[in-house]
């Protein structure tokens, strides 16, 4: 992410509804995301503000962009290529999304470890993290690299519905549309 689409993309994530971003900079070669700023979780930090990010975004060796994804109804399904979350992925992009309004403009994201990533908003303030085998359901108090972002396994992008094409992004019932798995909350 250059210096430039960097300070374009923090406008651009709060209107999202992504409330809280965090600056990230270049880590050592193995290491996943590293945050620029020690505090980052809900309960330590106030959020940044949108100069403060730019700020951020000026100095050199930031790399991208992460969310603290808690304080606001913003949800990421991660489909883990390492746990076989690839199939699982492609299964629902190819016969769940094509039919389902809301889905079809959710932003889905390639990770920089060749997974996906599904940003919508959850409609039900009782779903939290969920291990799904395959991958998980991220709700609160996690921190994400956002499309955009060079991390140390490699660049975060969109490959569909990329902002601001997406004014805001769909609010759905995760269980409902094959982003969670209603079996494991029952469970709990
Ligand atoms: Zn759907």
């Amino acid at each position: 992410m250059s210096k430039n689409s960097l300070r374009e993309w923090i406008p651009r994530y709060l209107a999202m509804g992504f409330t809280r971003l965090i600056p990230l900079r270049r880590g050592a070669r193995g290491t996943y995301k590293e945050p620029k700023v020690k505090k980052w979780a809900v309960s330590e930090t106030e959020p940044l503000t949108e100069q403060e990010l730019i700020e951020y975004a000026n100095q050199r060796g930031t790399s991208g962009l992460a969310a603290v994804l808690g304080p606001d109804r913003v949800a990421v399904t991660d489909f883990d290529k390492h746990r076989g979350g690839l199939d699982i992925f492609n299964d629902w992009f190819t016969q769940h999304r094509p039919n389902c309004d809301e889905c079809s403009a959710l932003p889905v994201v390639k990770t920089g470890r060749d997974g996906r990533h599904v940003y919508h908003n959850i409609s039900d303030d009782c779903i939290t993290n969920e291990d799904l085998g395959y991958g998980e359901v991220k709700v609160r108090n996690v921190l994400i690299a956002l499309a955009g972002s060079y991390t140390p396994t490699g660049l975060y992008e969109y490959i569909h519905n990329e902002p601001p094409h997406l004014r805001a992004i769909p609010t759905i019932n995760p269980y409902e549309h094959g982003l969670a798995i209603q079996d494991k909350v029952i469970q709990r």
